[in-house]
């Protein structure tokens, strides 16, 4: 989630998070959930969408979309549209986006309605086939979303595709998408019998596979078995050396991957991303066979790139299929909290950076800078329980919590599978536990339950109970032990003090850039006059939305202490130029590194973790 949204920050000096775009188009949350009944359509089948994206519609920024079903009797037909996007926590009613519907049948004239704020009514009066046709604007930059340029476009199947009311999933269908000659179609879906039509067997793989439309750059390799597709818009940004280090990143982390559950469970992969400018940090959403990032260009050779790239695929077990039992199925109607999403995301996180030294990408030291890093981001929120965090999720708190199940769970994750070696001298770790999982609830066909999840820890661990574990760290909010879980793993935590500028904002990252939302009293910032809602453009000569612009301007003015610098800033759409005060500080540094006097079992276990053994 997106939302998998990954916060993306840009650095010590400023505390940057990334912002949800819904929060922006202010959707707001629904109480469906409290719904007492869900209302029952009558069965439609023979379903098919069609979907056109072509020059005349992309000047509208909108997608032409018709559904097309077969109909036996006269009762009303319901036909809902999603209210979210699994993997996306929060409600987006992508019917805002739906206008001039309109209803034509075969062999009598519907009429129709609204039957609740997201469910059109439809009577056949004797249509044996009905077409429900509208235009949907796809104006947002959002993963969960649909957005649309002159000649590109992406959309979620979840944003286009109603879907009966009350009747389940279970039905199957096709898409076709018509579009120009000369613009390439890439989805994750079955293609069909005939061109530019794809294939279903369920609504839940029909709209957990999003489309590319337009000129793209598109290649393809094998890696294992799999069919791995990289699919970029647009053409020329992620190109020549920087794709090939692309591929040669994915070749590193997918071995590592497969090793913790034994198996690839699909047969191709697709990597689609949309690089944009305008666009701050990078977020991405996951899906059965793909994920979908938007990304500034920033990150073609930043290192985050191969770190949310691994984040994502690691989806493809870890909430795709593996999952907790409060989400299977997925509804599409109403919100599906649940205290799980510090596994789903934060266990997926840990997962990343263990991939990526496993596979090479990165080495040790820069591993333990990651968990360092996490360290500071919870250190830096609220406290807050996992088991909390994971449920606020979808009322998008605005206290900095709201994606602090990542980097937390993250860290609950790294105790528990050091935890785990130590009580099992490294015969056994997290992998354990996510593989013993995967194959009694994924491949038994159901999601796990809190009970199931612990027994699988504690199984692994040799019956150790970690009863204690959950009240304390993850129902509780004690701090973390790091001095008694570290030197298990053969590691301790280095603390220096170190003396550096200090600008003395918090910083979120919107459409608009990065903008101000509070200033440290007597901080260099509100010396200099920046005021909240400013947007950060340019400090000296370093842009503000570079992600390595906190390290640029600590290493550039370290030395500064009382020069001035100039501090571009855009102020109710004007730019004005500020004179920022360089000011240092005082700060204590955390760093995880290797104990020296580390035991023969821990230096066991620390090479476990950081070998997959
Ligand atoms: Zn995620």
């Amino acid at each position: 989630m997106n939302r998998p949204f990954l916060p993306l920050v840009l650095g010590a000096a400023f505390a940057v998070s990334t912002m949800s775009p819904h929060a922006l188009a202010g959707a707001q949350r629904s109480d469906r959930a409290a719904t007492a009944t869900t209302p029952v359509s009558a069965p439609i089948s023979n379903v098919r969408y069609a979907v056109t994206f072509d020059q005349s519609t992309a000047r509208r920024r909108s997608l032409r979309v018709a559904m097309t079903f077969n109909v036996s009797g006269n009762d009303p037909v319901l036909l809902s549209m999603p209210a979210w996007t699994p993997g996306a926590y929060e409600i987006s009613d992508y019917v805002r986006r739906v206008t001039d519907m309109a209803v034509t049948g075969e062999g009598g004239t519907p009429r129709w309605d609204k039957f609740d704020p997201d469910t059109w009514r439809l009577v056949p009066n004797g249509a044996r086939a009905i077409t429900l046709s509208f235009w949907y604007t796809a104006d947002s930059m959002d993963n969960a979303m649909s957005w649309a340029n002159r000649e590109f476009v992406f959309f979620n199947g979840t944003n286009v595709m109603p879907y009966p009311e009350g009747r389940g999933t279970d039905f199957a269908a096709t898409v076709t998408v018509n579009t120009e000659s000369n613009w390439q179609i890439v989805t994750g879906m079955t293609p069909g019998a005939t061109p530019r039509t794809w294939t279903a067997r369920n609504y839940h793989d029909l709209v957990d596979m999003p489309f590319f439309v337009g000129p793209l750059e598109v290649d393809s390799s094998r890696i294992g078995d799999t069919m791995f597709r990289t699919v970029t818009y647009p053409r020329g940004v992620l190109s020549g050396a920087d794709r090939a280090r692309f591929w040669d990143q994915l070749k590193k982390v997918m071995p590592p991957m497969v090793n913790v559950f034994g198996e690839m469970p699909v047969p191709t992969y697709t990597t689609l991303i949309l690089f944009d400018s305008t666009t701050a940090g990078a977020a991405a959403l996951e899906h059965s066979n793909s994920h979908l990032g938007i990304y500034s260009p920033f990150i073609v050779d930043h290192e985050f790139l191969p770190s949310i790239t691994a984040h994502e695929i690691f989806h493809l077990w870890n909430v795709k299929r593996l999952r907790p039992a409060d989400m299977v199925p997925y509804k599409y109607d109403r919100e599906q909290p649940t205290t799980w999403l510090w596994v789903s995301e934060g266990i997926t996180d840990y997962y990343a950076d263990l991939v990526q030294v496993r596979g090479g990408v990165i080495d040790s030291a820069h591993f333990l800078r990651l968990v360092t890093g996490k360290i500071g981001e919870v250190a830096a929120a609220p406290n807050v329980a996992l088991e909390d965090a994971s449920l606020s999720s979808w009322v998008r708190p605005v206290d900095g919590t709201q994606y602090v199940y990542y980097p937390k769970g993250s860290l609950a994750g790294f105790m528990l599978d050091v935890m785990i070696r130590d009580a099992s001298d490294n015969a056994r770790s997290l992998d354990t536990v996510m593989r013993d999982l995967y194959q009694t609830t994924f491949k038994a066909g159901r999601g796990f339950t809190g009970q199931e999840w612990w027994a699988a820890v504690s199984r692994a661990a040799g019956g150790k109970s970690f009863t204690d574990f959950n009240d304390r760290y993850v129902d509780g909010r004690e701090p973390y032990p790091w001095p008694t879980i570290l030197p298990l793993a053969g590691l301790r935590l280095n603390v220096d003090s170190i003396r550096e500028p200090w600008i003395g904002v918090s910083t979120n990252v919107d459409s608009g850039g990065v903008m101000v939302m509070e200033l440290e009293p007597n901080g260099a910032a509100q010396a200099a006059g920046v005021m909240v809602g400013d947007y950060l453009l340019r400090v000296g000569d370093i842009p503000v939305s570079d992600p390595d612009f906190g390290a640029r301007y600590r290493a550039r003015y370290a030395r500064s202490d009382g020069d001035t610098v100039a501090l571009l800033v855009r102020r109710e759409g004007k730019e004005r130029t500020l004179s920022l005060p360089v000011r240092n500080r005082v700060r204590t540094e955390e760093s995880i590194v290797f104990d020296r006097n580390a035991s023969p079992k821990a230096i066991r276990i620390r090479a476990g973790i950081l070998k997959g053994s």
